[in-house]
């Protein structure tokens, strides 16, 4: 008989999410298996988080109320993404289950699925950092690079597995882990720890795998491309899902994250979007006005220079920047106008100079 989430949890049918997620965590907490030591409290605990996985996910609430519990696919992995059936929430003592990542997964509305228990159950493979230089031009468009990372790659001889003629472990017939109930004066106290011959993973292999020595994972070094968005700020991370190490015997593998450097640049500097060169000038361009070449991150551009241009002015070429990271456009190029006094005049100029000095007055 199907069980009537919205009575597991005690809230209305159109309860809003924010008072499911609160009847959830007062529920979780009263039946956790560790502060309650009736024996129902198991089963209940087990039924809160199957009803607040589904009533916490507004697509399998809306499958719920219109098809009821048949109606979401229970596959492997249950509703939530768990599956509770071969759950045993008291592995986790009170303290360590993460109410508020819990909630996370169950109310977050999509993303990957890290409950700490997951974690600790499969041995899913770590996050590693990877320090990344971007060259400006880089930055401003966006690039693809390839980089070399020596990290465990699932095993390609097993494909993962650690070996061939997989079984339940005998020791704690695939469970993965070890129970072991213990009296004290404060009554009887049940321990479980993590299975030790199968790490558990619940499996038993027959033939382990030479390549990898049963666990799945070979240790190697490879090209991986990763793609580099526009815009990208120093010192961001940026995150590449399931490129981190492999996990022990094909559990998840964990991410990997990239360490934004960037590398000054010999002629311009960075202003969030926008781009500051300096450029010289000589003192006629700058009062008689002129066109010139610049350089810019595509290349030669050309800009005009008005007529009576003073020092130190900054003008703007629109467009010319760093691309945004969100929304559309790029950041404009800010020219800052240094006028250069000649040091030495010839003859001639001395004597033009001189003129033009008399001109003035
Ligand atoms: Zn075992
Ligand atoms: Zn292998």
């Amino acid at each position: 008989m199907a069980k009537d989430y919205y009575k597991v949890l005690g809230v209305d049918r159109n309860a809003s999410k924010e008072e499911i997620k609160k009847a959830y965590k007062r529920l979780a907490k009263k039946h956790h298996p560790d502060l309650n030591k009736e024996s129902s409290s198991e089963e209940k605990f087990k039924e809160i988080n199957e009803a607040a996985s589904v009533l916490g996910d507004d697509d399998k609430r809306k499958q719920y109320d219109m098809y009821g519990a048949e109606g979401l696919k229970f596959g492997r992995a249950g509703p939530g993404g768990f599956d509770f059936s071969g759950f045993d929430f008291s592995d986790f003592g009170f303290d360590r289950f993460d109410f508020d990542s819990i909630f996370d997964t169950f109310f977050g509305g999509g993303g990957r699925v890290r409950s700490p228990f997951r974690r600790a159950r499969t041995g899913a493979g770590r996050d590693l950092g990877y320090d990344l230089s971007l060259t400006l031009e880089e930055v401003a468009k966006g690039a693809k690079k390839k980089i070399k990372v020596t990290k465990n790659y699932v095993c390609e001889k097993c494909d993962g597995k650690g070996g061939t003629g997989i079984t339940a472990c005998p020791d704690c017939r695939g469970t993965g882990v070890y129970r072991e109930t213990r009296r004290t004066v404060f009554g009887l106290f049940q321990t479980s720890t993590t299975c030790r011959a199968c790490n558990g993973t619940g499996e038993a292999i027959k033939e382990v795998c030479k390549a990898c020595d049963g666990t799945g994972r070979s240790r190697k070094t490879k090209t991986l491309e990763v793609d580099v968005p526009a815009g990208i700020m120093q010192g961001a991370k940026l995150r590449v899902g399931g490129e981190g190490e492999a996990g022990y015997r094909g559990a998840g593998p964990g991410d990997l994250y990239l360490l934004i450097h960037i590398n000054s640049h010999e002629l311009f500097e960075r202003h969030n979007d926008d781009l500051v060169l300096e450029q010289n000038i000589s003192f006629s361009q700058a009062a008689l006005g002129d066109k010139i070449k610049v350089p810019t991150l595509d290349g030669e551009a050309s800009l005009k220079i008005p007529t009576g241009t003073q020092p130190d002015t900054i003008l703007r070429m629109k467009g010319k920047g760093i691309k945004h990271l969100h929304g559309f456009g790029r950041g404009d190029q800010l020219v800052k106008i240094n006028i250069k006094i000649p040091k030495k005049l010839s003859r001639k100029q001395e004597k033009l100079l001189k003129e033009f000095d008399k001109s003035l007055k």
